[in-house]
């Protein structure tokens, strides 16, 4: 590992909760429908997160747990009951059903496997109910899909079949490319987990081998392990560095020669960094402090530092799992500073004193900083974009320039103004 400083932190947080990748995930599976057990607080997040689209029927709910509720187990239960029977006979193309914990379901004990064990058994061959939980006791927001993701898995049938299994969202268009970058290179059997329809969920086993898009699935890693998978370590597929060598290791998991790689990337490559120059020329020494949201964070420091040139102040990330991170951090300029958890008011006063040119945040402190003419990119956004892969690298870069260039462009007419 680079010489990196490494530091943990923890206090007050400002950052989403797992409700939040219901958002991404019920657009992946089209068949799923998660129903929150939550409060109305709940409800509001969900729906103004995913606030963006507009659905004739949307596929996420919440089943409301009322202060009666919150005294007594019974009300809870039969409430849930009652919305669960009515969704079932209202909508007969949901296949499965994520019951999504929240907060209150956890503070009063609800037991929602139970639940969902009592459910599979009433709608047998109907629906398949599964549980995890989104609340903000004890997720951040991506760790809203590893729960999701976890809860499957008991689900996948055995296989001994050789196949790369690339674990994590993607947008549906990224996934195509891979796939096919994948299959060039002559990789016979190539799925995604999860797939894009909830009941078709790959088989795994030993000869499983698991190729992560994203970095916050540490449990579902666990979990694929346990049941015999192997692991590719790898950086992640963000930019032309992380994307290459992400596609170097999986090659040489199923022992393709890299040269084969390089004729395939190459001319991605070559058109990828020709279309990152312009993005370069805003970003190259500018300095960075990256807030810990959606653990991301590593990765795009990673790549903001070794291909755009920007200076790192400080990389926050919620989690730190230095197995799953290894190869990323190893990619990292030496003296890196890297702060684990969050401490809001500590890590603000950091940012103040360091005057950066780009903070990386979550929505509730973008606007705090703007106000104080601090310039911010919104983390959330990077889950909602495509960003994977060689050929977005220069959209990945865009997404930091533009807040940038709309600065300067600001800055020169407020000049011209005066
Ligand atoms: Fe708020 Fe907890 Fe509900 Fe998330 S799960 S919206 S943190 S109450």
């Amino acid at each position: 590992m680079s010489n990196l400083e490494l530091n943990k932190e923890t206090g007050p947080r400002e950052v989403f909760c797992g409700l939040t990748s219901i958002v991404w995930l019920h657009r992946r599976m089209p068949d799923a429908f998660f129903l929150v057990v939550g409060s109305r607080t709940c409800a509001h997040l969900i729906q103004s997160a995913a606030g963006v689209m507009i659905f004739a029927e949307p596929r996420f709910g919440t089943a409301i747990l009322e202060e009666k509720d919150l005294a007594g187990l019974a009300d809870a239960h039969e409430e849930l009951d009652r919305v669960i029977n009515d969704l079932i006979a209202r909508r007969p193309e949901i296949k499965t059903l994520f019951l999504v914990g929240s907060c209150p379901s956890e503070v009063i004990k609800l037991d929602l496997s139970t639940v969902a064990e009592k459910l599979n058994q009433r709608f047998l061959g109907k629906v398949r109910f599964v549980n995890y939980s989104g609340s903000g006791i004890e997720t951040t927001f991506t760790q809203g899909e590893d729960g999701a993701l976890k809860a499957l898995i008991p689900l996948m049938e055995s296989t001994e079949d050789n196949k790369l299994l690339l674990v994590g969202t993607l947008a549906n268009n990224v996934e195509d490319r891979f796939k096919k970058i994948f299959s060039n290179l002559g990789i016979q059997i190539i799925e995604s987990f999860p797939p894009r329809q909830s009941t078709q969920l790959p088989k795994i086993g030993h000869n499983t081998k698991v190729l992560l898009t994203q970095p916050y699935l540490s449990e579902t890693v666990r979990d694929l392990e346990h049941r015999g998978c192997q692991i590719i370590h790898a950086p992640f597929p963000l930019g032309v560095e992380g994307s290459t060598k992400w596609f170097l290791a999986a090659a040489k998991a199923f022992k393709i020669p890299e040269d084969k790689v390089y004729d395939v990337i190459s001319p991605l490559k070559n058109r990828a960094k020709q279309a990152l120059e312009s993005h370069v020329k805003i970003l190259r020494g500018k300095r960075l402090f990256l807030l810990p949201e959606s653990q991301l964070e590593i990765s795009l420091a990673r790549f903001l530092h070794n291909e755009c040139e920007m200076d790192l102040i400080e990389v926050g990330t919620p989690y730190l799992n230095k197995e799953l991170m290894e190869e990323e951090l190893n990619l990292l300029p030496d003296n890196t500073k890297i702060v684990e958890g969050q401490h809001v008011e500590k890590q603000l006063d950091r940012v103040r004193e360091s005057n950066p040119d780009l903070v990386v945040c979550g929505m509730g402190l973008a606007n705090p900083l703007e106000a104080e003419g601090i310039n911010t990119k919104w983390s959330i956004e990077m889950v909602f974009s495509p960003i994977h892969g060689i050929d977005q690298a220069a959209d990945l870069a865009g997404l930091f320039s533009r807040p940038l260039k709309r600065n300067q462009i600001l800055t020169s007419q407020t000049l011209v103004t005066n």
